[in-house]
Protein backbone atom coordinates (compact mmCIF):
# COMPACT_ATOMS: atom_id res chain seq x y z
CA UNK A 1 0.00 0.00 0.00
CA UNK A 2 1.11 3.69 -0.85
CA UNK A 3 1.91 5.99 2.18
CA UNK A 4 -0.26 8.93 1.99
CA UNK A 5 0.52 11.97 2.84
CA UNK A 6 -2.20 14.81 4.24
CA UNK A 7 -2.03 18.28 4.12
CA UNK A 8 -3.42 20.50 6.35
CA UNK A 9 -2.90 24.17 7.44
CA UNK A 10 -3.28 22.94 10.97
CA UNK A 11 -2.51 19.39 12.21
CA UNK A 12 -3.63 18.24 15.50
CA UNK A 13 -1.14 16.00 17.11
CA UNK A 14 -2.71 13.88 20.11
CA UNK A 15 -1.66 15.39 23.35
CA UNK A 16 -2.79 11.90 24.77
CA UNK A 17 -3.99 13.67 27.75
CA UNK A 18 -7.89 13.56 26.48
CA UNK A 19 -9.22 13.40 22.57
CA UNK A 20 -9.58 16.86 22.16
CA UNK A 21 -10.30 16.89 18.14
CA UNK A 22 -13.13 15.62 16.79
CA UNK A 23 -14.93 14.71 13.39
CA UNK A 24 -12.98 14.78 9.85
CA UNK A 25 -9.48 15.80 12.15
CA UNK A 26 -10.52 11.65 14.30
CA UNK A 27 -11.09 9.72 11.15
CA UNK A 28 -7.91 11.60 9.12
CA UNK A 29 -5.89 10.56 11.91
CA UNK A 30 -7.10 7.17 12.25
CA UNK A 31 -6.86 6.72 8.37
CA UNK A 32 -3.96 7.91 8.33
CA UNK A 33 -2.32 5.28 11.02
CA UNK A 34 -3.58 2.15 8.87
CA UNK A 35 -1.25 3.62 5.94
CA UNK A 36 1.50 4.48 7.80
CA UNK A 37 1.32 7.76 6.96
CA UNK A 38 2.50 11.49 7.46
CA UNK A 39 0.15 14.35 8.63
CA UNK A 40 2.00 17.71 7.43
CA UNK A 41 0.71 21.56 8.26
CA UNK A 42 1.90 24.07 10.50
CA UNK A 43 3.41 23.81 14.03
CA UNK A 44 1.27 26.44 15.70
CA UNK A 45 4.54 28.12 16.54
CA UNK A 46 6.27 31.73 14.67
CA UNK A 47 9.96 31.93 14.01
CA UNK A 48 11.88 34.81 12.34
CA UNK A 49 13.50 32.36 9.82
CA UNK A 50 11.61 29.38 9.77
CA UNK A 51 13.47 25.93 9.36
CA UNK A 52 12.74 22.38 8.03
CA UNK A 53 9.44 20.80 9.22
CA UNK A 54 10.03 18.97 12.60
CA UNK A 55 9.21 14.69 12.27
CA UNK A 56 7.55 13.46 15.47
CA UNK A 57 6.47 9.47 15.18
CA UNK A 58 3.45 8.37 16.98
CA UNK A 59 2.65 5.29 17.11
CA UNK A 60 2.54 4.18 13.60
CA UNK A 61 2.35 7.66 11.70
CA UNK A 62 4.24 10.75 11.77
CA UNK A 63 3.49 14.18 12.17
CA UNK A 64 5.76 16.66 10.22
CA UNK A 65 5.31 20.24 11.67
CA UNK A 66 6.89 23.45 10.25
CA UNK A 67 6.90 26.83 11.68
CA UNK A 68 5.75 30.11 9.95
CA UNK A 69 7.19 33.59 9.88
CA UNK A 70 4.57 35.71 12.08
CA UNK A 71 3.89 38.33 9.60
CA UNK A 72 4.13 35.87 6.67
CA UNK A 73 1.05 33.85 8.46
CA UNK A 74 -0.56 36.65 8.52
CA UNK A 75 -1.04 37.95 5.03
CA UNK A 76 -1.47 33.98 4.19
CA UNK A 77 -4.44 33.19 6.80
CA UNK A 78 -6.36 36.58 8.23
CA UNK A 79 -5.51 38.52 4.94
CA UNK A 80 -5.86 36.17 1.74
CA UNK A 81 -7.62 32.92 3.00
CA UNK A 82 -9.93 34.44 5.77
CA UNK A 83 -9.99 37.91 4.45
CA UNK A 84 -10.55 37.51 0.55
CA UNK A 85 -11.39 33.15 0.33
CA UNK A 86 -13.27 32.50 2.82
CA UNK A 87 -16.06 35.13 1.98
CA UNK A 88 -16.05 34.83 -1.64
CA UNK A 89 -15.99 31.40 -1.33
CA UNK A 90 -19.48 32.06 0.72
CA UNK A 91 -20.91 34.26 -1.78
CA UNK A 92 -20.49 37.66 0.59
CA UNK A 93 -18.53 39.81 -2.16
CA UNK A 94 -18.88 43.13 -0.35
CA UNK A 95 -16.65 41.41 2.77
CA UNK A 96 -13.86 40.39 0.16
CA UNK A 97 -10.53 42.52 1.32
CA UNK A 98 -7.97 41.92 -1.71
CA UNK A 99 -4.87 43.09 -1.43
CA UNK A 100 -1.66 41.77 -3.86
CA UNK A 101 0.60 41.42 -0.27
CA UNK A 102 -1.77 39.55 1.19
CA UNK A 103 -1.85 37.15 -1.74
CA UNK A 104 1.55 37.05 -1.96
CA UNK A 105 1.96 35.90 1.47
CA UNK A 106 -0.22 33.77 0.26
CA UNK A 107 1.70 32.30 -2.46
CA UNK A 108 4.88 31.99 -0.28
CA UNK A 109 3.17 30.26 2.34
CA UNK A 110 2.32 27.69 0.14
CA UNK A 111 5.59 27.57 -1.62
CA UNK A 112 7.22 26.94 1.90
CA UNK A 113 4.98 24.28 2.44
CA UNK A 114 5.54 22.76 -0.94
CA UNK A 115 9.75 23.37 -0.49
CA UNK A 116 9.48 21.46 3.00
CA UNK A 117 7.47 18.69 2.14
CA UNK A 118 9.14 17.87 -0.77
CA UNK A 119 11.84 16.88 1.16
CA UNK A 120 9.97 14.66 2.97
CA UNK A 121 8.24 12.92 -0.21
CA UNK A 122 9.58 9.32 -1.48
CA UNK A 123 8.22 8.09 -4.95
CA UNK A 124 5.14 6.46 -5.03
CA UNK A 125 3.73 8.49 -2.47
CA UNK A 126 0.20 10.07 -2.26
CA UNK A 127 -0.41 13.59 -1.52
CA UNK A 128 -4.23 14.66 -0.22
CA UNK A 129 -4.41 18.64 0.34
CA UNK A 130 -6.89 20.22 2.75
CA UNK A 131 -9.24 23.34 1.93
CA UNK A 132 -9.05 26.76 0.81
CA UNK A 133 -5.82 27.75 2.87
CA UNK A 134 -3.30 25.62 0.40
CA UNK A 135 -5.09 26.05 -3.07
CA UNK A 136 -1.36 26.40 -4.87
CA UNK A 137 0.19 23.38 -2.48
CA UNK A 138 0.01 20.94 -5.82
CA UNK A 139 0.85 23.27 -8.37
CA UNK A 140 4.26 24.64 -6.30
CA UNK A 141 5.02 20.27 -5.86
CA UNK A 142 4.74 20.03 -9.48
CA UNK A 143 7.11 22.85 -9.99
CA UNK A 144 9.37 20.82 -7.27
CA UNK A 145 9.35 18.13 -9.88
CA UNK A 146 6.62 15.98 -7.54
CA UNK A 147 5.15 13.43 -9.91
CA UNK A 148 2.65 11.39 -8.05
CA UNK A 149 -0.71 11.24 -7.32
CA UNK A 150 -1.88 14.01 -5.50
CA UNK A 151 -5.55 14.89 -4.34
CA UNK A 152 -6.95 18.44 -3.32
CA UNK A 153 -10.29 18.56 -1.22
CA UNK A 154 -11.88 21.58 -0.81
CA UNK A 155 -14.14 21.88 2.58
CA UNK A 156 -15.54 24.95 1.78
CA UNK A 157 -18.60 25.91 -1.17
CA UNK A 158 -17.50 26.97 -4.33
CA UNK A 159 -19.53 29.71 -6.11
CA UNK A 160 -20.51 30.63 -9.93
CA UNK A 161 -17.46 31.38 -11.72
CA UNK A 162 -19.34 35.14 -12.14
CA UNK A 163 -18.21 35.26 -8.37
CA UNK A 164 -15.28 33.56 -8.46
CA UNK A 165 -13.38 36.42 -11.37
CA UNK A 166 -14.11 38.50 -9.07
CA UNK A 167 -10.95 38.04 -7.31
CA UNK A 168 -8.26 39.66 -9.25
CA UNK A 169 -6.41 36.14 -8.93
CA UNK A 170 -9.30 33.90 -9.97
CA UNK A 171 -7.10 32.52 -13.03
CA UNK A 172 -3.78 31.29 -11.46
CA UNK A 173 -6.16 29.67 -9.05
CA UNK A 174 -8.00 28.08 -11.26
CA UNK A 175 -4.71 26.87 -13.23
CA UNK A 176 -3.36 25.68 -9.57
CA UNK A 177 -6.50 23.86 -8.80
CA UNK A 178 -5.69 21.81 -13.06
CA UNK A 179 -2.21 20.67 -11.12
CA UNK A 180 -4.16 18.39 -9.27
CA UNK A 181 -5.11 14.80 -10.16
CA UNK A 182 -8.26 14.23 -8.02
CA UNK A 183 -10.75 17.64 -6.95
CA UNK A 184 -12.45 16.69 -4.09
CA UNK A 185 -16.02 18.88 -2.98
CA UNK A 186 -18.46 18.59 -0.78
CA UNK A 187 -21.95 19.23 -2.95
CA UNK A 188 -23.60 18.39 -6.27
CA UNK A 189 -23.77 22.32 -6.38
CA UNK A 190 -20.14 23.17 -5.74
CA UNK A 191 -19.12 20.42 -8.02
CA UNK A 192 -21.28 21.80 -11.04
CA UNK A 193 -19.95 25.10 -10.21
CA UNK A 194 -16.30 24.56 -9.98
CA UNK A 195 -16.58 22.21 -13.31
CA UNK A 196 -18.16 25.05 -15.09
CA UNK A 197 -15.52 27.63 -13.55
CA UNK A 198 -12.56 25.43 -14.60
CA UNK A 199 -13.84 24.92 -18.20
CA UNK A 200 -15.73 28.41 -18.96
CA UNK A 201 -12.84 30.38 -16.88
CA UNK A 202 -9.96 28.37 -16.92
CA UNK A 203 -10.70 26.62 -20.29
CA UNK A 204 -10.14 23.24 -19.23
CA UNK A 205 -11.71 20.70 -21.75
CA UNK A 206 -14.24 18.76 -19.90
CA UNK A 207 -14.95 14.80 -20.59
CA UNK A 208 -18.10 14.50 -18.33
CA UNK A 209 -16.99 14.94 -14.44
CA UNK A 210 -13.22 14.70 -15.65
CA UNK A 211 -11.28 17.61 -17.04
CA UNK A 212 -8.00 17.85 -19.70
CA UNK A 213 -5.94 20.21 -19.43
CA UNK A 214 -2.26 20.18 -21.11
CA UNK A 215 -3.16 16.30 -22.08
CA UNK A 216 -3.71 15.32 -18.57
CA UNK A 217 -6.84 14.34 -17.04
CA UNK A 218 -7.84 15.36 -13.51
CA UNK A 219 -10.77 13.48 -11.79
CA UNK A 220 -13.49 15.55 -9.53
CA UNK A 221 -16.07 14.19 -7.51
CA UNK A 222 -18.18 15.24 -4.69
CA UNK A 223 -17.66 13.81 -1.65
CA UNK A 224 -19.77 15.06 1.18
CA UNK A 225 -17.89 15.30 4.55
CA UNK A 226 -19.41 13.20 6.75
CA UNK A 227 -19.56 12.01 10.74
CA UNK A 228 -19.63 9.04 12.20
CA UNK A 229 -22.96 8.28 12.62
CA UNK A 230 -23.31 5.91 14.66
CA UNK A 231 -20.99 6.40 17.20
CA UNK A 232 -22.34 10.02 18.01
CA UNK A 233 -25.82 9.05 18.45
CA UNK A 234 -24.04 5.97 20.97
CA UNK A 235 -21.80 9.06 22.89
CA UNK A 236 -24.38 11.47 22.88
CA UNK A 237 -27.31 8.50 24.08
CA UNK A 238 -24.34 7.46 26.65
CA UNK A 239 -23.68 11.31 28.12
CA UNK A 240 -26.97 11.83 28.73
CA UNK A 241 -25.44 10.73 32.54
CA UNK A 242 -22.53 13.06 32.42
CA UNK A 243 -23.17 15.83 34.90
CA UNK A 244 -22.90 18.61 32.76
CA UNK A 245 -25.66 17.58 30.59
CA UNK A 246 -27.63 16.70 33.74
CA UNK A 247 -27.29 20.10 34.88
CA UNK A 248 -28.70 21.55 31.52
CA UNK A 249 -31.72 19.50 31.38
CA UNK A 250 -32.15 20.70 35.23
CA UNK A 251 -31.73 24.27 34.23
CA UNK A 252 -34.51 24.40 31.61
CA UNK A 253 -37.42 23.38 34.54
CA UNK A 254 -39.16 21.36 32.05
CA UNK A 255 -38.83 24.36 29.37
CA UNK A 256 -38.47 23.34 25.86
CA UNK A 257 -35.07 23.91 24.51
CA UNK A 258 -33.64 25.11 21.04
CA UNK A 259 -30.20 25.18 20.41
CA UNK A 260 -27.66 26.31 17.68
CA UNK A 261 -23.75 25.23 18.13
CA UNK A 262 -21.18 27.06 15.89
CA UNK A 263 -18.30 29.17 14.98
CA UNK A 264 -18.89 32.69 15.88
CA UNK A 265 -18.47 33.51 12.26
CA UNK A 266 -20.67 35.65 9.79
CA UNK A 267 -21.62 32.67 7.70
CA UNK A 268 -23.34 30.97 9.91
CA UNK A 269 -26.66 33.58 9.96
CA UNK A 270 -26.63 33.91 13.50
CA UNK A 271 -27.85 37.93 14.26
CA UNK A 272 -30.53 36.61 11.81
CA UNK A 273 -31.40 33.47 13.79
CA UNK A 274 -31.87 36.04 16.69
CA UNK A 275 -33.93 38.15 14.87
CA UNK A 276 -36.36 35.56 14.23
CA UNK A 277 -36.23 34.12 17.66
CA UNK A 278 -37.48 37.30 19.06
CA UNK A 279 -39.88 37.43 16.03
CA UNK A 280 -41.08 33.96 17.57
CA UNK A 281 -41.43 35.53 20.73
CA UNK A 282 -43.25 38.56 19.63
CA UNK A 283 -45.68 36.86 17.52
CA UNK A 284 -46.59 33.50 19.79
CA UNK A 285 -47.16 34.13 22.96
CA UNK A 286 -48.24 30.86 23.79
CA UNK A 287 -44.08 30.23 24.04
CA UNK A 288 -43.71 33.12 26.29
CA UNK A 289 -42.48 31.01 29.45
CA UNK A 290 -41.99 27.96 27.40
CA UNK A 291 -38.91 27.92 25.51
CA UNK A 292 -35.13 28.72 25.86
CA UNK A 293 -32.92 29.17 22.51
CA UNK A 294 -29.49 28.24 23.89
CA UNK A 295 -26.73 29.59 21.16
CA UNK A 296 -23.09 28.14 21.81
CA UNK A 297 -20.49 30.23 19.57
CA UNK A 298 -16.93 30.27 20.64
CA UNK A 299 -14.92 33.18 19.56
CA UNK A 300 -13.41 32.76 16.35
CA UNK A 301 -10.88 34.74 13.69
CA UNK A 302 -11.51 37.51 16.36
CA UNK A 303 -8.38 39.28 15.09
CA UNK A 304 -10.45 40.34 11.79
CA UNK A 305 -12.96 43.39 12.22
CA UNK A 306 -16.07 41.65 11.24
CA UNK A 307 -15.93 38.75 13.30
CA UNK A 308 -15.61 41.74 16.57
CA UNK A 309 -18.23 43.51 14.48
CA UNK A 310 -20.54 40.13 15.12
CA UNK A 311 -19.82 39.40 18.44
CA UNK A 312 -21.24 42.97 19.43
CA UNK A 313 -24.00 42.88 17.09
CA UNK A 314 -24.86 39.48 19.13
CA UNK A 315 -24.20 41.05 22.88
CA UNK A 316 -26.87 43.78 21.78
CA UNK A 317 -28.99 40.74 20.41
CA UNK A 318 -29.00 38.86 23.52
CA UNK A 319 -29.44 42.06 25.68
CA UNK A 320 -32.44 43.14 23.56
CA UNK A 321 -34.41 39.87 23.54
CA UNK A 322 -33.50 39.45 27.43
CA UNK A 323 -35.01 43.09 28.31
CA UNK A 324 -38.10 43.03 25.95
CA UNK A 325 -39.38 39.34 26.95
CA UNK A 326 -37.74 37.87 30.60
CA UNK A 327 -39.39 37.27 33.52
CA UNK A 328 -38.09 37.17 36.83
CA UNK A 329 -37.76 33.28 36.81
CA UNK A 330 -37.10 33.14 33.17
CA UNK A 331 -34.58 33.95 30.50
CA UNK A 332 -35.33 33.29 26.96
CA UNK A 333 -31.93 33.50 25.86
CA UNK A 334 -28.41 31.77 26.97
CA UNK A 335 -25.90 32.73 24.47
CA UNK A 336 -22.11 30.91 25.41
CA UNK A 337 -18.98 32.26 24.03
CA UNK A 338 -16.87 29.27 25.49
CA UNK A 339 -16.55 25.93 23.76
CA UNK A 340 -17.96 22.76 24.76
CA UNK A 341 -16.62 19.20 25.00
CA UNK A 342 -17.28 17.06 22.43
CA UNK A 343 -18.79 14.83 24.68
CA UNK A 344 -20.61 17.11 26.54
CA UNK A 345 -22.26 18.78 23.38
CA UNK A 346 -23.34 15.60 22.03
CA UNK A 347 -25.38 15.09 25.20
CA UNK A 348 -26.61 18.90 24.47
CA UNK A 349 -27.59 17.96 20.93
CA UNK A 350 -29.56 15.34 21.82
CA UNK A 351 -31.43 17.05 24.74
CA UNK A 352 -32.26 20.17 22.42
CA UNK A 353 -35.86 19.53 20.82
CA UNK A 354 -35.33 21.91 18.28
CA UNK A 355 -32.07 22.02 16.26
CA UNK A 356 -31.35 25.37 14.88
CA UNK A 357 -28.53 25.08 11.47
CA UNK A 358 -29.22 28.54 9.74
CA UNK A 359 -26.38 29.56 7.85
CA UNK A 360 -26.26 31.95 4.91
CA UNK A 361 -24.22 29.73 3.45
CA UNK A 362 -21.90 26.49 4.50
CA UNK A 363 -19.74 24.04 2.61
CA UNK A 364 -21.65 21.16 4.40
CA UNK A 365 -22.64 22.00 8.04
CA UNK A 366 -21.56 18.87 10.28
CA UNK A 367 -23.47 20.11 13.24
CA UNK A 368 -26.79 19.53 11.07
CA UNK A 369 -25.60 16.05 11.00
CA UNK A 370 -24.82 15.85 14.89
CA UNK A 371 -27.52 17.03 15.59
CA UNK A 372 -29.75 14.56 13.81
CA UNK A 373 -27.51 11.74 15.09
CA UNK A 374 -27.72 12.48 18.52
CA UNK A 375 -31.57 12.10 18.94
CA UNK A 376 -33.42 9.41 20.63
CA UNK A 377 -35.63 7.82 17.79
CA UNK A 378 -37.91 6.81 20.52
CA UNK A 379 -38.53 11.35 21.03
CA UNK A 380 -36.42 12.93 18.39
CA UNK A 381 -35.81 16.51 17.87
CA UNK A 382 -36.55 18.92 15.23
CA UNK A 383 -33.99 20.23 12.56
CA UNK A 384 -34.37 23.24 11.52
CA UNK A 385 -32.01 23.90 8.52
CA UNK A 386 -31.21 26.65 6.02
CA UNK A 387 -31.54 25.65 2.22
CA UNK A 388 -27.90 27.65 1.91
CA UNK A 389 -26.55 25.21 3.99
CA UNK A 390 -24.57 21.66 2.36
CA UNK A 391 -26.56 19.23 3.92
CA UNK A 392 -29.42 20.05 2.51
CA UNK A 393 -28.72 17.77 -0.16
CA UNK A 394 -28.78 15.00 2.05
CA UNK A 395 -31.03 16.20 4.85
CA UNK A 396 -33.61 17.87 2.87
CA UNK A 397 -36.30 15.66 3.02
CA UNK A 398 -36.55 15.66 6.98
CA UNK A 399 -35.40 19.05 7.82
CA UNK A 400 -37.93 22.18 8.31
CA UNK A 401 -35.75 24.42 5.45
CA UNK A 402 -36.22 27.94 5.78
CA UNK A 403 -34.10 31.36 3.99
CA UNK A 404 -32.12 32.69 6.93
CA UNK A 405 -32.85 36.00 5.36
CA UNK A 406 -36.62 35.83 5.76
CA UNK A 407 -37.32 36.27 9.62
CA UNK A 408 -40.61 35.52 9.57
CA UNK A 409 -40.58 31.89 7.62
CA UNK A 410 -37.58 30.89 10.37
CA UNK A 411 -39.50 31.81 13.11
CA UNK A 412 -42.45 29.74 11.91
CA UNK A 413 -40.83 27.00 11.26
CA UNK A 414 -39.13 27.17 14.71
CA UNK A 415 -42.86 27.26 16.13
CA UNK A 416 -43.43 24.63 13.78
CA UNK A 417 -40.60 22.40 15.07
CA UNK A 418 -41.83 23.43 18.37
CA UNK A 419 -45.12 22.23 17.76
CA UNK A 420 -44.45 19.39 16.22
CA UNK A 421 -46.39 16.07 16.74
CA UNK A 422 -44.06 12.88 17.82
CA UNK A 423 -45.33 10.81 14.50
CA UNK A 424 -44.38 13.37 12.48
CA UNK A 425 -40.87 14.14 14.41
CA UNK A 426 -40.22 9.94 14.22
CA UNK A 427 -40.71 10.43 10.52
CA UNK A 428 -38.87 13.51 9.38
CA UNK A 429 -35.98 12.22 11.44
CA UNK A 430 -36.23 8.46 10.05
CA UNK A 431 -36.06 10.47 6.96
CA UNK A 432 -32.71 11.98 8.09
CA UNK A 433 -30.99 9.41 9.38
CA UNK A 434 -30.82 7.34 6.36
CA UNK A 435 -28.83 9.12 4.37
CA UNK A 436 -25.75 9.48 7.32
CA UNK A 437 -26.32 5.98 8.62
CA UNK A 438 -24.98 5.12 4.56
CA UNK A 439 -23.00 8.05 4.10
CA UNK A 440 -20.38 8.14 7.03
CA UNK A 441 -16.90 9.71 7.72
CA UNK A 442 -15.23 6.32 6.84
CA UNK A 443 -16.79 5.99 3.87
CA UNK A 444 -15.98 9.65 3.03
CA UNK A 445 -12.49 8.68 3.75
CA UNK A 446 -12.21 5.67 1.96
CA UNK A 447 -13.66 6.87 -1.08
CA UNK A 448 -10.97 9.71 -1.94
CA UNK A 449 -8.27 7.59 -0.56
CA UNK A 450 -9.71 4.87 -2.80
CA UNK A 451 -9.61 7.43 -5.62
CA UNK A 452 -6.38 7.89 -5.60
CA UNK A 453 -5.50 4.95 -5.37
CA UNK A 454 -7.23 4.16 -8.62
CA UNK A 455 -5.50 6.90 -10.22
CA UNK A 456 -1.68 5.79 -9.07
CA UNK A 457 -2.68 2.85 -10.80
CA UNK A 458 -4.08 3.88 -13.90
CA UNK A 459 -1.32 6.33 -13.89
CA UNK A 460 -2.00 10.33 -13.36
CA UNK A 461 -0.24 11.36 -16.88
CA UNK A 462 3.31 12.40 -14.99
CA UNK A 463 4.75 8.68 -13.59
CA UNK A 464 3.47 5.34 -15.59
CA UNK A 465 0.76 2.66 -14.17
CA UNK A 466 1.97 1.65 -11.01
P1 LIG B 1 -17.26 24.80 10.37
O1 LIG B 1 -16.33 23.79 9.75
O2 LIG B 1 -17.60 25.96 9.47
O3 LIG B 1 -16.82 25.29 11.71
P2 LIG B 1 -19.11 22.53 10.70
O4 LIG B 1 -20.50 22.53 11.25
O5 LIG B 1 -18.99 21.81 9.40
O6 LIG B 1 -18.66 24.05 10.61
O7 LIG B 1 -18.11 21.82 11.71
C1 LIG B 1 -17.93 22.31 12.99
C2 LIG B 1 -17.44 21.21 13.94
O8 LIG B 1 -17.01 21.85 15.15
C3 LIG B 1 -18.54 20.23 14.32
O9 LIG B 1 -18.02 18.94 14.44
C4 LIG B 1 -19.03 20.77 15.67
O10 LIG B 1 -19.51 19.79 16.56
C5 LIG B 1 -17.79 21.42 16.25
N1 LIG B 1 -18.20 22.59 17.05
C6 LIG B 1 -18.83 23.68 16.63
N2 LIG B 1 -19.08 24.52 17.67
C7 LIG B 1 -18.59 23.93 18.77
C8 LIG B 1 -18.55 24.27 20.15
N3 LIG B 1 -19.09 25.39 20.61
N4 LIG B 1 -17.96 23.42 20.99
C9 LIG B 1 -17.43 22.27 20.54
N5 LIG B 1 -17.46 21.88 19.25
C10 LIG B 1 -18.03 22.70 18.38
Amino acid sequence: MARLVIVSNRVSVPTGRRVEAGGLTVVLRDGLRRADGLWFGWSGDFAETPGPAKVTTRGKMSYALLDLNQADYKGFYYGFANGSLWPLFHYRLGLVDWTSESYRAYRKVNRQFATELFKLLKPGDQVWVHDYQLIPLGEELRKLGFKGVVGFYLHVPFPSGDIVEVLPAHAELGKALLAYDLIGVQTDRTHHDMLDFLERWIGAERDGHELIHEGRRIRTGVYRAAIDTLGFGREAAATVENPEVQSLQESLGGRTLMLGVERLDYTKGLPLRFAAYEHLLATHEEWLRKVIMLQIAPVSRGELAQYRALRSDLERATGRIAGRFAAPDWNPIRYVNQPVPRKVLSGYLRVAQVGLVTPLRDGMNLVAKEFVAAQDPENPGVLVLSRFAGAVEELGEGALLVNPLDIEQTAEAMRDALAMPLDERIDRWQRCMEPLRIWTARTWYDAFVHKLDEIAKEGNGLVAAA
